[in-house]
């Protein structure tokens, strides 16, 4: 850990002096899920909850590298200043506790917005079926189970219950639960938090019927459109899409949908406004990789 860590600093050294290989007026969307609390050890799906100084760490990165805008305004591709090479967006998937209740207010503290992806069915609800599956397994779900649940399964919480040993969620962490509607609401009076779906029972949609599939995306549109920050912004749960369901999601009403993955936004005219790109933030990444990535130079963790 230690030798990764110089080996990183060295990279990040190094590439200070190289070229930067960030594409111009590009836009970084990170993706992040929960946050864990520094007095917390590992536990659930470890590499969705990622630890509170380290979180800290990555917001002085952004700080110092970037300039933190809306999802709204890098989708709307406005005009940046002249001196803004980059812009970063932060996302926050599942509607976690530990990131409602740490990083939104930190967000917040800085004037920076930040978009929350709402599985609307779970608010309130003790945890999810990939933290309780992970604390069957050691802390990582094996892409055996994984495979399993979100596409045999569909993702369904109720199938993969029947599918796959589960710990109790009753045992699971406070900050692995997903907020309550009222704390999500507390958090938002900043005016810099936007609400969007992430479907209403977090299913794949790849692998549901269309009226399946249609349901599920206006009810949990229309829970975010009860507040004055929901969008219409949809993220695919599990990363798991098709360009086949772009006319459906825009018939319920959808007017852009995020991957996981993809790596940066850049205003190219054959982008596909149901196939924008984030960067997923997992756990185990470091701020030296974070910042390499802003620089473009990859970032796996
Ligand atoms: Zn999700």
């Amino acid at each position: 850990m230690i030798l990764r860590r110089v080996a990183e600093r060295t990279l990040l050294n190094v590439s200070a002096l190289l070229a930067d290989r960030a594409p111009a007026n590009g836009t970084l969307i990170l993706a992040y899920h929960g946050v864990r609390p520094a007095d917390e050890p590992e536990r659930g799906e470890r590499s969705l909850h990622v630890g509170w100084d380290r979180f800290l760490a990555h917001l002085d990165v952004l700080e110092r590298c970037a300039q933190v805008v809306s999802l709204e305004r890098a989708l709307s591709f406005a005009p940046r200043e002249q001196t803004v090479r980059k812009q970063v967006v932060i996302t926050f998937d599942d509607a976690y506790e530990g990131a409602v209740q740490l990083a939104l207010p930190e967000l917040a503290r800085r004037g920076w917005p930040s978009t929350v992806f709402v599985p609307t069915d779970f608010l309130g609800t003790r945890g999810f079926w990939w933290d309780q599956a992970a604390e069957m397994t050691g802390g990582a779900l094996s892409s055996d189970i994984r495979d399993r649940a979100v596409d045999a399964c569909a993702g369904d919480a109720l199938l993969v219950a029947k599918e796959i040993p589960l710990a109790s969620v009753e045992s699971l962490p406070w900050y692995m639960a997903c907020a309550r509607q009222e704390a999500l609401v507390e958090a938002g009076r900043c005016g810099l938090v936007t609400l969007a779906p992430h479907t209403a029972s977090h299913v794949n949609v790849a692998a549901i019927s269309e009226e399946r599939l249609l349901d599920e995306v206006r009810r949990s549109l229309a829970w975010c459109q009860q507040f004055e920050s929901g969008r219409p912004l949809l993220a695919y749960p599990y990363g798991r899409w098709s360009p086949s369901l772009a006319s459906l999601l825009q018939s319920a009403g959808i007017s852009h949908a995020l991957r996981v993955n993809g790596g940066w936004l850049t205003p190219h005219v054959s982008l596909s406004p149901m196939a924008i790109p984030r960067m997923n933030v997992p756990a185990g990444l470091s701020a030296e990789r974070l910042e390499l990535g802003l620089r473009g130079y990859g970032m796996r963790a």
